[in-house]
């Protein structure tokens, strides 16, 4: 038996270990992972993480302790290169090859680069890895004026805290709201206005023109909508993309994602994936999606698990994800595309209300700000399939568990 090799140490990777063994599967277990710490959890890498400076240590899912009691073999700082699928092996970039009797996929995603000059691009931070924080951190203390590209969950939850060190920041945002792609236009303004209203300079509609470096080090950039700005360090957060070079080179089913089935399951039955990286069909969406998010890789995960250690799973989960900026949590629960109907609790300058999102009178997803029990009943509420009408909805006297007993 050679057991179960999984590529990637993420959110997923680690996942599948722990629900394998509390699974009770007893066969070898083998990580591999280019990043060279042990396993990590990646949402506080822009939070706290970098906020507080605490040490690598916190961060870890579990200390190397865990991995020996649990028999779990790891290749760590090493990349895997190739699957063979006849010989059912796995080959590292130090030349190990590695047999597999299951092999999981949780590669995640490629930072997407930014459009800079070759001598510029080295310099340019992004946010993935505990290493791109060490080298954000070591430099964040000489740094006065940041410039951070992109208004999605990254560059927005690091310009917060970049605002609460006390830095100048300006963020360039190349569409016309906030996080554009994952929250209504109310949520994108509320968050724009508390942005601005912490210090950061927010710009809309723009990117970089041009970037050079002065002598100095610093950076000058010229605006698409003609501003010069300068500043000592430039970082972007510019999106991701699926990591699917090792399956398409082995010839497994990809499109925008690594195909698999309700198991988590490739177009090679003996292969699973999980994470960013996966693209699939989800009861509640109309077409294939991509999720990049904990809760999708962390539950994708599960079903890998229990249908390896021989349960009847299906990855069928309700999406939700989070994301802190400033005092603000926001969560965000179902798959909002296609809504028709925002129906809003509580008011907006409380700082605390929920939107009910309706593709026509059903209930498709919902988004908190400082809600956190409204974000819990709501994943039950979409999980059960039940839509308040919008009337209930906007009623803030009304307990939404109420409703999954009706
Ligand atoms: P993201 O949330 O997808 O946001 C990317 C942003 O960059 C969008 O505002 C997008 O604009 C913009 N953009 C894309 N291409 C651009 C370009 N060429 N020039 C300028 N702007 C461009 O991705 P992210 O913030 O980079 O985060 C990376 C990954 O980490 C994602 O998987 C994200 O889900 C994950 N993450 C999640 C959380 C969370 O759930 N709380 C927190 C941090 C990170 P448009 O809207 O116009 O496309």
């Amino acid at each position: 038996m050679t057991g179960v090799v999984i590529i990637g140490g993420g959110h997923a990777g680690f996942q599948c270990i722990d629900s394998l063994r509390k699974g009770g599967y007893t066969g070898p277990i083998t990580l591999i992972d280019a990043d060279p710490h042990l396993p990590y959890q990646r949402p506080p890498l822009s939070k706290g993480y970098l906020l507080e400076g605490a040490a690598p240590d916190t961060l870890l899912f579990r200390t190397a302790t865990y991995y020996s009691e649990q028999s779990v073999e790891l290749h760590l700082g090493v990349a895997a290169t190739a699957i063979d699928r006849d010989n059912r092996s796995v080959t590292l970039s130090n030349g190990v090859r590695l047999s597999y009797d299951q092999l999981v996929l949780a590669p995640g995603a490629s930072i997407r680069p930014l459009k800079v000059p070759d001598e510029i691009a080295g310099q340019v931070h992004y946010i993935k890895t505990l290493g791109d924080i060490d080298r954000i951190s070591a430099q964040l203390s000489n740094a006065q004026d940041l410039v951070v590209v992109g208004g999605g969950f990254i560059g927005l939850e690091f310009a917060a805290t970049a605002c609460k060190l006390g830095k100048k920041v300006s963020v360039l945002v190349r569409g016309t709201g906030l996080m554009n792609q994952n929250v209504t236009p109310e949520l994108s303004q509320f968050m724009l206005e508390q942005h601005r209203a912490h210090g950061a300079d927010i710009q809309l509609n723009t990117s970089i023109e041009t970037v050079s470096r002065l002598d100095d080090g610093s950076f000058e950039i010229l605006t698409t909508d003609g501003r010069t700005l300068s500043c000592d360090m430039l970082v972007a957060g510019i999106g991701v993309t699926p990591d699917t070079r090792l399956a398409e080179a082995a010839g497994l089913e990809c499109d925008d994602g690594i195909i698999v089935d309700a198991q988590c399951r490739t177009s090679d039955p003996v292969i699973y994936a999980a994470g960013d990286a996966v693209s699939f069909a989800h009861p509640l969406a109309d077409r294939p999606i991509r999720i990049e998010s904990v809760q999708n890789a962390v539950d994708q995960a599960k079903v890998i698990a229990a249908t390896i250690c021989g349960e009847q799973a299906e990855y069928d989960s309700v999406p939700w994800f989070w994301s802190d900026q400033y005092e603000f949590k926001l969560q965000m629960a179902g798959l909002h595309a296609g809504y028709d109907r925002v129906v809003q609790r509580g008011a907006t300058e409380s700082g605390k209300f929920t939107l009910f999102l309706y593709r026509g009178d059903k209930l498709i997803a919902v988004h908190t700000v400082n809600k956190p029990a409204d974000h819990m009943a709501a994943r039950k509420l979409l999980a059960a399939g039940v839509s308040p009408s919008f009337a209930e909805a906007a009623d803030e006297s009304l307990k939404l568990n109420g409703l999954l007993k009706r």
